[in-house]
């Protein structure tokens, strides 16, 4: 597969979970691809020598987000480490997939964790893509990982779900900004899938309620959602932009 020869991505959180199904599957189609990590920079080296043991071309580049001049400071590494390839500046497919998870109910969030969850999920990929677009060619791509909480009420993890209503909202309202350049924004919905960010999933009980959410009765893998954003991030989607893909395997279809 090269259906992405030539172009350089960019995604971030692509060092562990979803975001690392996302860099090694475009890794996969010939994109060079920036793995973006907050902390944890071995796990971004692994992905870079996954997707390179797979023929691909990759980096790792660190920045933590949801600290004032994080996405400053996240282009700076990215354009220092791109430095070191032919076709030097520039990016064609933006994937905002960093995120974190918060817990409670509205009557259960401290004013400090809702900021955090906010700072990391919505503010953090509003100003990565505002201090980006110099870099994004025309005809690129955005995508941005939303959640399914956004279609289903999910009163258990509230700021969550509202930090993904906002990226929803970017994606619709950038899309229009943005198609005079040919660049397509859209948002890809994620059920539950098996990643750190759910731990809870070890637990056998826990995870088989999981997996009944879906029609198909399994919770996802990082591979389910990676190959959305891919057709996203390809040619075969230059027709579809403002859009939130559902990826959650059918899940709460009915009541
Ligand atoms: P994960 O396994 O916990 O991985 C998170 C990734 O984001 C890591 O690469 C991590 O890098 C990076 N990251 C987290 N906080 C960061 C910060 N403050 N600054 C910089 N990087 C940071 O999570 P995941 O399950 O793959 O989730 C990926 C995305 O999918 C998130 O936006 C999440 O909301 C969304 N999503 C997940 C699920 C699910 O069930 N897993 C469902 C719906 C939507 P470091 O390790 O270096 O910090």
């Amino acid at each position: 597969m090269s259906r992405l020869a030539g172009k350089t991505a960019l995604v971030t959180g692509g060092s562990r979970g979803i975001g690392r199904g996302i860099a090694e599957r475009l890794g996969r189609e010939g994109a060079l691809v920036a793995v973006h990590y907050g902390r944890d920079a071995a796990a971004a080296e692994e992905a870079v020598k996954t997707i390179e043991g797979a023929g691909g071309r990759a980096f790792a580049i660190g920045a933590e987000l949801g600290l004032p001049g994080d996405a400053e400071a996240l282009w700076t590494a990215f354009d220092a480490g791109l430095a070191g390839y032919d076709g030097g500046s520039g990016l064609d497919i933006l994937v905002n997939n960093a995120g974190i998870g918060l817990d409670g109910r509205i009557g259960e969030v401290a004013e400090a964790d809702f900021d955090r969850v906010f700072a990391v999920n919505a503010k953090a990929p509003f100003f990565l893509i505002k201090h980006g677009l110099g870099r994004l060619r025309d005809g690129g791509r955005i995508v941005n990982v939303s959640s399914g909480v956004t279609r289903v009420a999910f009163p258990p993890a509230v700021s969550y779900a509202m930090t993904k209503g906002a990226l929803n909202t970017l994606t619709l309202t950038l899309a229009q900004e943005l198609g005079p350049r040919g660049i397509t924004v859209n948002a890809v919905s994620p059920g539950i899938v098996a990643t750190e960010i759910n731990p809870w999933l070890e637990d056998p009980r826990a995870h088989a309620v999981a997996a009944a959410h879906s029609v198909f009765n399994r919770v996802g893998e990082a591979g389910d959602v990676a190959d959305v954003v891919a057709f996203l991030a390809s040619d075969d989607a230059r027709w579809v932009t403002g859009q939130n893909l559902d990826a959650t395997g059918g899940s709460n279809l009915g009541v």
